[in-house]
């Protein structure tokens, strides 16, 4: 048994949320230390989501494009070939860069990383049985919770991350297998699809409803996403479910079926993406011994200044309310740090973009057209397609569009969609204007450089309550 040692600030977790916590925890002099069981720091995003996900995103597009779109462009090559090897090393040279960063970080603000696994003795303590042995007690006046998600699984289908396998496994494959099947058409599936379908697999993606893309993606851009995804050879049995799984044989048999019940087939599959969403994750957290509850969804109950009935016990990130996004959870932080030492914080919940990384990309901020017409709020609508964006035109990337939504009667923003092949950079101009409350006519008046791909964004501002030039 250890002292128990004091500190302002205790944080168990240290992914996104946690670490950046942690930071500004230091920046602002609190005595903080930040507890983490994984060995290194960054949680789901650096180690096996956001970073190493965009390594092999981005490698593969590379490595498609050279196969594929080279010629027209004018480029010759010959021989090009797959070295799997070399690309899972730099991405994990990626991700090692990137982990060992946040540790110097957190000793360059005076934080105390603690390698262990935190679980609460009391409302101020937490015992870390500490990953080189032994214990430490830490007391904290103030203590964070920040212990993320987990890939939710699928019943009856066992994962060993080799044939039955999450994103973690899809992340780290030895081979590429010949039939890849994903169940769950959502960001976390699509974005594997892509990977693995460009480096060669045969993928098929199974979702329950009619529309890929997850919660929140607009329906005309996800119908859009789909046939272009489908014309780069992925496969997608929509309004779809899977009953059932075989893992005895050499392949592994899934019976799917309508997800309104029909006939039944049977798809074979070397690896299957279990990708149907995730769910937070606390366990062995020991919140019995402090009496924090969870709802329905297994995430922790907490007020608008994230405290949860303990009022000095906060909650952040993927393990409590909202978008589970590492820029989400990222904001969360900030603003708890400031709810600790000086009473006000701010994350509006109403601008947070999503993105989704495949090629092209698919981007959006605030609402979409079904939710506007679900909660019957009066809405013009812009859009202007990349096919008439010069910029566009000269990268050969004409595919997409930009939509926008703004309020029928004071044309402010609404909801920015994007698809196109850099819409997640696009967004964060649409971030802006839905953060300052601009309209449509402000954005379509402030002047764009040419030729660029944000003349779009401009164009399809002017079609909202006017009419695009080049369109
Ligand atoms: P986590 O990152 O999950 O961190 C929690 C940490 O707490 C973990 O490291 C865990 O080991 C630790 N922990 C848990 N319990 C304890 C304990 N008792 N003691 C000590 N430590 C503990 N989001 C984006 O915004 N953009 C993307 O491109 C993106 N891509 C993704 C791709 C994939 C494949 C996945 C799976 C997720 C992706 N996400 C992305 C989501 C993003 O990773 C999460 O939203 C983000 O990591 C949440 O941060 P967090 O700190 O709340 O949780
Ligand atoms: P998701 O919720 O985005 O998508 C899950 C999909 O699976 C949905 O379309 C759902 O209808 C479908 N589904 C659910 N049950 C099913 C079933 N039984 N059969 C078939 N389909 C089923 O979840 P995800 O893709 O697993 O991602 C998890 C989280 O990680 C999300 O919150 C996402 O925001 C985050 N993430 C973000 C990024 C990014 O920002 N680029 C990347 C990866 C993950």
């Amino acid at each position: 048994a250890s002292q128990s040692e004091e500190h302002d600030l205790v944080i168990i977790g240290g992914g996104v949320a946690g670490y950046v916590a942690a930071i500004k925890a230091g920046q602002e002099g609190l005595k903080t230390a930040c507890i983490e069981k994984r060995g290194t720091l960054g949680g789901t995003c650096l180690n096996v989501g956001c970073i190493p996900s965009k390594s092999l995103l981005n490698n593969s597009h590379l490595y498609h494009q050279i196969l594929h779109d080279t010629k027209k462009r004018g480029i010759e090559v010959g021989d090009v070939k797959l070295n799997l090897e070399q690309m899972m090393k730099a991405k994990d040279t990626s991700v090692d860069g990137l982990t060992k960063g946040v540790e110097f970080l957190l000793k360059k603000n005076g934080v105390d990383y603690v390698k262990g696994t935190g679980s609460f003795v009391s409302e101020n303590e937490v015992k870390v049985n500490l990953l080189e042995g032994g214990e430490r007690t830490l007391r904290g006046k103030n203590i964070i919770i920040a212990t993320g998600s987990e890939s939710t699984p699928f019943p009856g289908l066992e994962v060993d991350e080799k044939r039955i396998i999450t994103s973690t496994g899809a992340l780290a494959l030895t081979e590429v297998p010949k039939k890849l099947v994903v169940i769950g058409g959502g960001i976390i599936g699509l974005e594997m699809a892509s990977v693995w379908s460009r480096l060669g697999s045969e993928v098929t993606v199974v979702e329950f409803l009619g529309q890929i893309g997850g919660p929140g993606m607009d329906a005309e851009i996800a119908k859009a996403a789909q046939k272009i995804l489908a014309k780069q050879g992925i496969k997608f049995l929509t309004n779809t479910k899977v009953t059932s799984g075989d893992v005895s044989g050499s392949t592994v048999a899934l019976n799917v079926e309508a997800s309104k019940g029909g006939k039944e087939q049977t798809l074979d599959a070397d690896a299957v993406l279990v990708a149907i969403g995730r769910r937070p994750y606390t366990a062995g957290l020991g919140l019995e011994n402090v009496g924090l509850e969870a709802d329905d969804k297994g995430r922790l109950v907490i007020d608008q200044e994230y405290r949860t009935k303990t009022s000095h016990i906060r909650v952040i990130g993927d393990c409590t309310f909202g978008p589970m996004l590492a820029h989400k959870a990222e904001e969360e932080a900030v603003a708890a740090i400031e709810y600790i030492t000086k009473g006000h914080g701010h994350v509006n919940y109403a601008a947070i973009p999503s993105v989704m990384y495949t090629h092209p990309e698919v981007a959006w901020v605030g609402q979409n057209e079904e939710e506007l017409k679900k909660a019957g709020i009066k809405y013009k609508k812009g859009t202007f397609p990349f096919s008439a964006n010069s910029r566009a035109k000269t990268n050969l990337e004409t595919e997409g569009l930009v939509k926008f939504l703004s309020d029928a009667e004071t044309d402010r923003i609404l909801g920015v969609h994007i698809l196109g092949s850099n819409a997640g950079e696009m967004v964060a101009e649409a971030t802006l204007a839905v953060e300052y409350g601009a309209s449509s006519e402000d954005v379509a008046r402030t002047c764009h450089a040419h030729p660029t791909l944000a003349e779009a964004f401009k164009e399809a501002a002017m079609a909202t309550y006017s009419k695009a030039i080049h369109f």
